[in-house]
C-alpha cells in the first residue's frame, strides 16, 4: 500500500515534470530555431541594403564622372579644334579621363552625326541632359562602345543543378552601368553627348569591393564566408562564389542561379531574402532585382553568407539547450525520488515496527522522527498507543496471573474440604458399624459381670483363694466395658460426650501407667516419666479420654520396640514429657526407641483401619486423634531427631499430643 501511495505521489510530481519539461523544451527549440532564422535574415537584409548601397553609390559615380567631362573646360577646348585635328585631340583627352575615371568605355557621339552612322542617336536625343542606369547591351553595341568589351563580357554557360533549362551555351550581351551627358555650346546648343560607362561583366574588382565592404575580414561569425554576385538574367557574369566551394577555384562565372529564385526575383521583382542552393551549397542569400532606365529587370545583384557553420552552431545550440533541458529533468527527477523516500521513511519504520509488535516484541518503538512535521507527529501518536496497549497489556496479564493464583488456592481449599467430606461420611459409616459392635458386646459383658458378681456371692468366703483372679476379671471386664463406651462414645460423640475438666497432665500420665506398667515389665522396657505435676498449665479435656490416648500410645511405643528387628542392644526406653508450647497448648512427648517412622507408615498413620502387626487393628491412632481433635487439639507423630553418626534410620518414634487449655464443661459427667 505504501509503495502505491509513493508511486501515486513520484507520479503526481514526475508526470508535469517529465511532460511539462520536454514540451517546454521542444517548444524553446523551435522558438530558438525561429529566431535564429529570423537573426539571420535580418542580417541577410542588412548585408543586401549594404551592397544595394555601393552598387548606387557606383552608379550614381559614374553619372557625375561623365557629367563633369561633359561640362568641362578641356572638352569645350577639344571640341574648339577644327578638323581633321580635333578627333585626334578628343581621342586623347577621352582616353585620358577614361582612365582617371575608372571607366571602362568613355564615347564622344557628336550631335549632327548621321543616323546611319550612329544607330542610337535617336535615342540619345531623347534622353534627359544627363541620365544614368544599369543596360544590358548586346556584343556589337559593346564593340561599338570600345574596342574588346564583348571579348570580356563573353561569358561561356556552365550547367547548373537546380536552373532553369536553357538552349543558350554562350551569355555575349553584356551589363553595364552606363551615363548620358549633353554637351552644349556656348549658346546652349547640343554639340553632342558623352556615354561613358562600366562593364560588370567580369568585373572582379567591382564584385570583391562589393564583398569586402559588406563582409569585412572578420565579420562573419563561426567561419562562414560572405560571398557577392551580379547576374545578367540568371547568369552568373561576376562572382566571387567559387566553384566547388574551394576557395582557391576558379570562379563560379556563367553558373546561373536557381529556377526558384529567378521566379521570384527576375519573374515577379520580388527581394529575396532566405536560404537558397549557390553552385554547389546553402547560402543565406539576398538577391535585389536590378532594372534598366526601361524598368524593365535585366539583372540581380546577390550578397550572401554560407549557411553551414551558422546551422552547425544553431544546432549545437539547440543541443545544448536540450542536454541542459534533459539534465534538469533528471535532476527534478531524482530530488523527487528523494523527497519522496524522505516523506516515506517514517511510515515505513511505522509499519516496521507494527509488525515487530505484532511478532511480539512489545517494546518495539518507532523513535524520533525528524522532521516533527505531520507524519511525525503521526509516529509519535503510533508510539504513544503502543506504550498505552503496553501498559493494559501488562495490568490485564498481572490480573490474569491473580486469578490463577485465586483460582488454585480455592481449588486447593475446595480439595481439602471434599477431603474432610470424603472422610466424615467414612467416619460416620464406620461410627455406625461401631456403635451395632459395641451394643453386641455390651451384653457379653453385661452376662460376664452379672456372673461374676453372682460368683462372688455364692461363694462368699470360699471366693478367698481366688480373690486375685476374680479382682482381675473384674478389671478386665471393666476395661472392656469401658472400650466399648469409648467406641461408642466416639461413633456417636454428642450422645457420650464426657464430663470436660482442668485437669494436671503429669497426674494423668501418673493414672495411665498403672494400667501399662505390667506390660513394661514383660517387655522389658525402661520408663522415662519426666512428666512433673505442676509443671505445665492444666488442660481441658475428659479424664479417661485422654487415659485412653495415652494408653494406645504407651501401648504402641512398647509393641513397636518389641518388635523391633534393629540393631542387637538397643535399650528400649520410653520417654514420657510435658511441655509448654509458644502459643501457650500444652504439649505431651510420648518416645520410644523402636525402629521410628517410615515414609509409607507416617502418610498412613491415621487412616482408619492401617495397622502393619497381625493382631493389630488399626483403629487406635484414628481414634485418638479424633478424640483430640474434638477438644481442639491435635494427634502429631514425627521421629526423634537423627543422633546416630553412622547415618542408620531415626532411633524411634515420637508422639505428641496437642492440647488446649480451653472451655470446660459446666456440669458433672453423667
Ligand atoms: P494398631 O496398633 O492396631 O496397629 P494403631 O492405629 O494404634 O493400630 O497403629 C497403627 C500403626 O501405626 C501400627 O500398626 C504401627 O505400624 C504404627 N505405629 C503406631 N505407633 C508406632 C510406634 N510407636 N512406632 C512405630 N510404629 C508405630
Amino acid at each position: 500500500m505504501t509503495r502505491s501511495i509513493r508511486h501515486r505521489l513520484l507520479a503526481l510530481t514526475l508526470v508535469p515534470l517529465l511532460g511539462v519539461l520536454p514540451l517546454l523544451g521542444l517548444i524553446l527549440l523551435l522558438w530558438g530555431n525561429t529566431a535564429i532564422d529570423g537573426l539571420l535574415i535580418g542580417k541577410i537584409r542588412s548585408d543586401l541594403a549594404v551592397a544595394q548601397g555601393y552598387f548606387d553609390r557606383v552608379l550614381a559615380e559614374v553619372g557625375s564622372g561623365t557629367q563633369a567631362v561633359a561640362e568641362s573646360a578641356r572638352l569645350q577646348r577639344a571640341l574648339a579644334i577644327a578638323p581633321p585635328e580635333r578627333a585626334a585631340a578628343l581621342d586623347g583627352l577621352l582616353t585620358r579621363v577614361r582612365r582617371e575615371r575608372g571607366l571602362d568605355f568613355l564615347q564622344w557621339r557628336p550631335a549632327t552625326a548621321s543616323a546611319a552612322a550612329d544607330t542610337d542617336a535617336a535615342g540619345l536625343a531623347g534622353l534627359p541632359d544627363h541620365s544614368t542606369s544599369v543596360a544590358v547591351l548586346t556584343a556589337a553595341q559593346l564593340d561599338a562602345l570600345a574596342q574588346g568589351l564583348s571579348e570580356q563580357s563573353r561569358i561561356a554557360l556552365v550547367a547548373t543543378d537546380g536552373a532553369a533549362p536553357t538552349d543558350r551555351t554562350t551569355e555575349d550581351r553584356g551589363l553595364v552601368l552606363v551615363a548620358h551627358a549633353r554637351v552644349t555650346g556656348a549658346a546652349g546648343e547640343t554639340l553632342g553627348w558623352l556615354r561613358g560607362g562600366v562593364l560588370l561583366n567580369r568585373n572582379l574588382g567591382f564584385i570583391d569591393h562589393i564583398n569586402e565592404i559588406v563582409y569585412p575580414e572578420g565579420s562573419l561569425a563561426f567561419g562562414s564566408q560572405g560571398t557577392a554576385t551580379l547576374f545578367l538574367d540568371d547568369v552568373r557574369v561576376s562572382t566571387n562564389v567559387r566553384l566547388f566551394g574551394d576557395p582557391a577555384a576558379e570562379r563560379a562565372i556563367g553558373t546561373r542561379v536557381s529556377a526558384i529564385v529567378r521566379e521570384a526575383v527576375l519573374g515577379r521583382g520580388d527581394t529575396w531574402l532566405g536560404r537558397a542552393f549557390v553552385v554547389k551549397d546553402w547560402y543565406v542569400s539576398g538577391y535585389l532585382p536590378l532594372a534598366d532606365a526601361g524598368g524593365r529587370r535585366v539583372g540581380m545583384l546577390y550578397v550572401g553568407f554560407l549557411e553551414r557553420p551558422f546551422v552547425a552552431v544553431k544546432y549545437a545550440v539547440l543541443a545544448g539547450i536540450g542536454v541542459v533541458f534533459f539534465a534538469v529533468m533528471l535532476l527534478a527527477a531524482w530530488w523527487s525520488l528523494r523527497a519522496a523516500g524522505r516523506i516515506f521513511r517514517p511510515l515505513e519504520a511505522m509499519t516496521a515496527t507494527m509488525r515487530r509488535v505484532e511478532s511480539g516484541e512489545a517494546t518495539a518503538r518507532v523513535g524520533p522522527v525528524t522532521p516533527p512535521d505531520e507524519i511525525g507527529r503521526l509516529a509519535a501518536t503510533l508510539d504513544h498507543l503502543l506504550d498505552t496497549v503496553d501498559d493494559k497489556t501488562r495490568a490485564l496479564q498481572h490480573w490474569g496471573d491473580a486469578l490463577d493464583h485465586k483460582v488454585a488456592e480455592r481449588t486447593a481449599a475446595l480439595e481439602a474440604a471434599q477431603q474432610q467430606l470424603v472422610r466424615s461420611e467414612k467416619l460416620a459409616a464406620i461410627g455406625q458399624l461401631t456403635a451395632s459392635i459395641a451394643h453386641e458386646i455390651n451384653n457379653p459383658i453385661a452376662v460376664i459381670q452379672g456372673n461374676l458378681d453372682l460368683m462372688r456371692l455364692t461363694l462368699g468366703a470360699h471366693a478367698t483363694p481366688v480373690q486375685d483372679e476374680i479382682r482381675l476379671i473384674d478389671a478386665q471386664v471393666e476395661r472392656m466395658r469401658l472400650i466399648v463406651t469409648q467406641l461408642l462414645q466416639y461413633a456417636r460423640p454428642n450422645e457420650y460426650a464426657g464430663y470436660v475438666e482442668r485437669l494436671d497432665v503429669a497426674e494423668v500420665v501418673q493414672d495411665s501407667l498403672v494400667l501399662v506398667r505390667h506390660l513394661l515389665e514383660r517387655e522389658r522396657v525402661r520408663l522415662d516419666n519426666q512428666c512433673v505435676a505442676g509443671s505445665a498449665p492444666a488442660v481441658a479435656i475428659n479424664r479417661q479420654e485422654l487415659q485412653q490416648v495415652l494408653i494406645n500410645l504407651m501401648v504402641n511405643a512398647v509393641q513397636a520396640m518389641a518388635g523391633d528387628t534393629g540393631p542387637q542392644g538397643r535399650e528400649r526406653v520410653l520417654t514420657l514429657s510435658v511441655r509448654e508450647a509458644a502459643d501457650g497448648a500444652v504439649c505431651i512427648d510420648v518416645a520410644d526407641t523402636g525402629p521410628g517412622l517410615d515414609e509409607a507408615t507416617r502418610a498412613a498413620l491415621f487412616q482408619p483401619f492401617f495397622t502393619t502387626k497381625r493382631d493389630g487393628n488399626g483403629l487406635g491412632l484414628w481414634i485418638s486423634r479424633g478424640l483430640l481433635e474434638r477438644y481442639g487439639g491435635e494427634l502429631l507423630a514425627t521421629n526423634r531427631p537423627q543422633h546416630d553418626t553412622q547415618g542408620r534410620p531415626p532411633a524411634g518414634a515420637v508422639f505428641t499430643l496437642v492440647l488446649g487449655t480451653g472451655e470446660v464443661s459446666p456440669g458433672p459427667p453423667r
